[in-house]
């Protein structure tokens, strides 16, 4: 579970990105981060990571104040919009490398590697190099090395958003799928409103580094909390 208990966060410049925001998601939840450019997701996310330390608030992991944690003792993973791959390593390389570093042996490796690629259906690609993927298998070899290890939290930012439609359409349903599968925590930031009514379980709509609305796709979209989220979503006021 995440719990973000009234997390401010201002940059040294004065710029106020996040701004009082309190926030759970709880065991197994596929939670998204919605709102327009700028207004704090990466933010929040990066705060979650530990990736960025909050001004004031808490950020709590699995019941456990997190503020003082290093990102590597988080048990989180995250995937990026550029998925930055290894060029140099396999596909398969790649996916099993957050093994490697923590020690776990060629054979249980290449065994979890095979289970995941082919959950995520790169299995026939696990000798190639990542310049010789589409956009797709890049983004799936990117899931696939954030997950390899079974993280208890899996962060994702705009993950799909190079990516042309209907390749993202696909891997939206890709994602939900796997992560509801593998009954793992997800907080996933997106600027599609499309997207987020899709692929949550409760959506969480930000502006302007404050929260607006927290619920599901159905009670957001239906009962919008103010006229900004109805005028966001595109929903009947
Ligand atoms: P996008 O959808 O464009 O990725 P976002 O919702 O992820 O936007 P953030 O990246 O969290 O937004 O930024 C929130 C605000 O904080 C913006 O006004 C941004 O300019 C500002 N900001 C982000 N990082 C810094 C920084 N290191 N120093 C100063 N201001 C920053
Ligand atoms: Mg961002």
């Amino acid at each position: 579970t995440v719990a973000l208990k009234d997390v401010t966060k201002v940059f040294p410049d004065g710029t106020i990105a996040v701004d009082n925001v309190s926030l759970d998601v709880g065991d197994g939840e596929f939670m998204v981060l919605l709102g327009p450019s700028g207004c704090g997701k990466s933010t929040v996310l990066r705060m979650v990571a530990g990736l960025e330390d909050p001004s004031s608030g808490a950020v709590v992991l699995n019941g456990e104040l997190a503020n003082d944690l290093a990102p590597r003792d988080r048990k989180i993973a995250m995937v990026f919009q550029d998925f930055a791959l290894y060029p140099h390593m396999t596909v398969g390389d790649n996916i099993g490398f957050p093994l490697r570093l923590s020690g776990v042996d060629p054979e249980p490796r290449s065994e979890r590697v095979a289970d995941v690629a082919s959950a995520l259906g790169i299995g026939d690609v696990l000798a190639r190099r990542p310049s010789q993927l589409s956009g797709g298998q890049r983004q799936r070899v990117a899931m696939g090395r954030a997950i390899v290890r079974r993280p208890g939290l899996f962060l994702m930012d705009e993950p799909l958003s190079n990516l042309d439609s209907g390749l993202r359409a696909e891997l939206r349903a890709e994602i939900s799928g796997l992560t509801r599968e593998l009954g793992v925590t997800t907080l996933y930031v997106t600027h599609d409103q499309a997207e987020a009514l899709t692929m949550a379980d409760r959506v969480a709509i930000m502006r302007r580094g404050v929260l607006q609305d927290v619920g599901t796709p159905t009670q957001v979209y239906g009962r919008p909390a103010t006229l900004y989220v109805a005028a966001f979503l595109g929903a009947p006021r």
